[in-house]
């Protein structure tokens, strides 16, 4: 396996791919930012350069420091253009077959010393994993939106990980000034697992109509301590992320009824509401 890294491929440059290849590429690692459509990681490429010069004109980032990140980030337009990778982070769709699909791909194109990661919030690693001609090299590398704020990340363990891996991974989120976490992988790994209390319960209570969505986002923030109420989170979020996430923390573990997800997501999922994203969601943001 990889003795050092220095080529990240960033796959979806979505939300959270726009935001690791920005921390990526800050901490000095070669970026190369691929997108299946067309002009997204350009446009992510130039909302992360304007971060960059907002933490220019803060003195958060050097001359010399914005210079080199911007020339460490590039945005390729195949993936073709991934060969020379060391490290592959995929941030795509939360859809099993897709990303099997993509892992399957990279196997032909990257070397067999690269080390591949997804993102998934709540899908199983080992079957991504299983997918592939080298199931020992690929992991889990789950950060948290927006990445550049959300410090921690869990370094994700298939059932047939090397462990080499997981611990270039762990070293490397710690280069990316990250505080990387080891989990198991299992359903939701911790975040999303522990989450489910905060969110599926918090779902719950709105449709019991005990209280409005800004009630308990209310309390939740002033009384229990969270920065975010739960349906503030959803809407950061994303519904098409989070309501998917709740469906397969569901499922893999076998329908268990205190995952069952909310029918007040899946309706706004069909309607398009979606949250900050779509402008509306619990919310208005226009
Ligand atoms: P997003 O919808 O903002 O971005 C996904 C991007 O992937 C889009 O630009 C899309 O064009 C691109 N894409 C889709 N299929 C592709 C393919 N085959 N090849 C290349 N690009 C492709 O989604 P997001 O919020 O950035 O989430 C991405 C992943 O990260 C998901 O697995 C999600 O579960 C996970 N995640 C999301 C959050 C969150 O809060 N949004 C947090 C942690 C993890």
């Amino acid at each position: 396996m990889k003795t050092s890294i220095a080529v990240v491929g960033v796959i979806g440059a979505g939300a959270m791919g726009r935001g690791i290849a920005q921390i990526a590429a800050q901490a000095g690692f070669s970026v190369l930012l691929f997108d299946v459509q067309a002009d997204a990681a350009s446009k992510a490429s130039q909302l992360i350069a304007e971060q960059w010069q907002k933490m220019l004109s803060k003195a958060k980032l050097s001359a010399e420091q914005y210079q080199r990140a911007l020339e460490s980030l590039q945005v390729v337009n195949g993936m073709q253009d991934l060969a020379q990778c060391d490290l592959v982070v995929e941030a795509i769709v939360e859809k099993l077959d897709v990303k099997r699909g993509l892992f399957q791909q990279l196997d032909d194109i990257v070397s067999d010393a690269c080390i591949l990661v997804t993102n998934t919030s709540s899908l199983s690693v080992t079957a991504i994993a299983a997918g592939t001609k080298i199931p020992e090299r690929v992991a889990g590398l789950h950060f948290f939106n927006p990445v550049p704020l959300m410090k921690v990340v869990e370094v994700i363990d298939g059932l047939l990980t090397d462990a080499a891996v997981a611990e270039q991974l762990m070293a490397f989120s710690t280069q990316t000034g990250h505080l990387p976490v080891r989990a198991k992988d299992t359903p939701g790994f911790i975040v999303n697992h522990a989450g489910r209390g905060y969110g599926t319960e918090a779902l719950r209570i709105l449709q019991e109509n005990v209280a409005s969505f800004r009630q308990i986002d209310q309390i939740m923030r002033e009384a229990a301590g969270f920065k975010l109420g739960p349906f503030e989170l959803l809407d950061l979020t994303g519904l098409d992320v989070s309501h998917p996430v709740m469906e397969a923390i569901y499922h893999q573990y076998y329908e268990e009824p205190r995952y069952r997800p909310s029918v007040i997501t899946a309706q706004r999922v069909h309607a398009g509401v979606l949250g900050r994203k779509t402008g509306r969601g619990f919310y208005s943001y226009n």
